[in-house]
């Protein structure tokens, strides 16, 4: 018998246009704060990121504003995030793709980031609904197996932008399926098909008309 499937889809440059959304904040920051202030932020961004591994908006904006000392600095840079419209910044058909995917199986987003600001970014861009199950992690990789595992009976399908995570995963498990979407940043500085994984898509709307 043929097994049910667990379509496990990233979150960041996969649905959402992430790149697009730090833009956005960059250009609002510069805004708020002005050119070199806003290049402070960027460097406590930049360094909980390197000593963490974590993309922690608000871990930066409190360390920021405990320098600053000033009373309305949390509020106006949590207003930036806060005003960012989500739902314009996924890319085109994610919901018919998600829609499709669920014809197929079970669909899971499996997103990692700080538990804040990624969960508004869940909620507010409208995914969360739009899934069966939400994954969401510091460090994604390191609950796969747990997942894995309660998804026994199931063959896993993993839809990332992320080649490195990619191939770490199928290395580990060559036994799931997996499908690198060449969006955002990360496929820029390493856009070729790597034959270690199974599909390479240019974009997530090419779901609608792959077989997977
Ligand atoms: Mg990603």
């Amino acid at each position: 018998m043929k097994k049910p499937t667990l379509f496990l889809v990233d979150l960041d440059n996969t649905l959402l246009n992430n790149d697009a959304v730090k833009a956005e904040i960059r250009k609002s920051l510069i805004t708020v704060l002005g050119q070199s202030d806003a290049q402070h932020f960027w460097d406590h961004y930049n360094a909980i990121r390197t000593k963490t591994n974590l993309v922690d908006f608000p871990s930066a904006i409190k360390k920021y504003c405990e320098e600053k000392n000033a009373k309305t600095c949390d509020i106006r840079l949590k207003k930036i995030f806060h005003s960012i419209n989500f739902k314009q910044a996924l890319y085109p058909n994610v919901e018919n793709v998600l829609n499709h995917l669920k014809t197929k199986g079970e669909v899971a987003l499996f997103t990692e980031g700080d538990m804040i600001y990624q969960k508004v970014k869940i909620e507010k861009s409208g995914v969360g609904a739009m899934v069966n199950h939400i994954y969401h992690f510091e460090h994604k990789l390191e609950h796969f197996e747990a997942i894995k595992k309660k998804f026994h009976t199931y063959h896993i399908v993993v839809i990332d932008d992320r080649s490195e995570t990619l191939m770490k995963l199928k290395a580990l498990y060559p036994e799931i399926t997996i499908v690198e979407v060449c969006q955002g940043h990360y496929s820029d500085v390493d856009h070729k098909p790597h034959p270690e994984l199974d599909k390479t898509i240019e974009s997530i709307g090419d779901l609608l008309h792959r077989k997977l």
